[in-house]
């Protein structure tokens, strides 16, 4: 049934409203200070989150927008995304193709498979590829450099992003030297406590900074990130992600709302709201002007039109899916994802006509991070 909460007069009406209803003195003296200086002190970080609503909420993407469109203008980059392997032996407990679950269909893609989609998508104006899997061991570092090395050598316009989970050093080193640019490792909580609570005791907080910090030496643009309202994650534990965020200064930041899914442990918690992932999509480019912010597929599948609200809130990168259409429905980190049955084609004309029924057009460029070059 169609309800003022839920058709789109009704969204329409309440962004309306929540613009010409005056912001609380103090909300607005926060959002300024973050809008003016790019930070805030942990009170107001918690403050901010805590009492926000939507005319704060209005507030705050306006001024996001003026920051996105200050160093973006209107476009919005797209990343192809190729999905190449769901088989991992990490267990993430959030994750729904972790090692324990024995009911995820699992499939690896073949380098040739992957350069099919890297051509496919070529042909639709994709000029990043990501080259998404769990920590896969029969992608041994020389076979992941050698399908770098094939990417590379085909497509030398195109940017080629990993997000293939941690590794050492030495890795990550010799897929660089093999032509990836970016490396994409959300380290999805920066408090040690809820770290603990969301991975196994293998799993530490500690490898996965180390991880970022050897990414981000040896060149690469970096991607860090966050799960919103993951099980049993406090303000707190916001903040301190917002302060070990401008610490390392990532290039890239992915952040989407947790989504439980059913075959693992957190099967039966609840998702995180769209609301304040928004919201902190606009803290975030507050607090990183330049930074490259995806709407993610998480966020559109918690909201249909979850994109295209991240995308108004500050975000300025969509990546959607490039894997072949047998596969893309067994890469389930989540229930319900989105876009599991359209092919490339569709969903890069979807995206188009999603961006411009906003105002916003899809960029042709690699979408490097502003002053970034590769190091030799
Ligand atoms: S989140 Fe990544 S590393 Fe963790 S279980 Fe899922 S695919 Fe594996």
């Amino acid at each position: 049934m169609i309800t003022p909460e839920n058709c789109r007069i009704g969204e329409y009406i309440r962004e309306f409203r929540a613009q010409t209803l005056p912001v609380s003195e103090e909300q607005k003296r926060r959002i300024d200070c973050l809008y003016e200086t790019g930070m805030l002190e942990r009170k107001d970080f918690a403050g901010l989150i805590e009492e926000r609503e939507e005319t704060s909420a209005a507030y705050i993407a306006a001024k996001a927008r003026e920051r996105q469109r200050e160093h973006f203008g209107t476009k919005v980059y797209l990343r192809g995304l190729i999905e190449f392997s769901n088989i991992c032996a990490s267990n993430c407990l959030y994750c729904g193709i972790r090692r324990d679950n024995a009911k995820a269909v699992r499939y690896r893609l073949g380098e040739e498979a992957i350069l099919d989609c890297c051509r496919a998508g070529y042909g639709f104006g994709f000029r990043t590829f990501v080259l998404q899997s769990g920590e896969d061991p029969w992608w041994t570092d020389e076979r992941i450099c050698s399908l770098i090395q094939r990417i590379r050598g085909e497509f030398p316009d195109c940017a080629i992003t990993l997000s293939i989970g941690e590794k050492t050093k030495e890795s990550y080193r010799s897929y660089y030297e093999a032509g990836a640019d970016r490396y994409l490792l959300r380290h999805e909580t920066a408090s040690p406590e809820l770290y603990r609570r969301l991975h196994p005791p293998a799993q530490t907080l500690q490898d996965r900074i180390r991880c970022l910090h050897d990414l981000k030496e040896i060149g690469y643009q970096i991607g860090a990130g966050m799960m919103v309202e993951a099980p049993g994650q406090t303000t707190e534990d916001l903040v301190r992600d917002l302060f070990f965020l401008k610490e390392l200064q990532p290039d890239m930041i992915g952040i989407g709302p947790f989504i439980p899914h059913s075959d693992t442990p957190f099967g039966n918690e609840k998702a995180g709201s769209v609301d304040l992932t928004l919201f902190l999509l606009s803290v975030l480019r507050l607090m990183f002007p330049k930074v490259l912010l995806p709407a993610t597929t998480a966020l559109g599948t918690v909201d249909p039109r979850g994109r295209e609200k991240g995308i108004l809130a500050g975000a300025n990168v969509i990546m959607p899916n490039l894997s072949p259409g047998d596969v893309r429905g067994k890469y389930l980190l989540y229930d319900n994802k989105i876009c599991t049955g359209d092919d490339p084609e569709k969903c890069s004309r979807c995206m188009e006509l999603r961006m411009k029924s906003i105002g916003y057009a899809i960029s042709e460029e690699r979408g490097d991070a502003p002053g970034w070059s590769r190091r030799v």
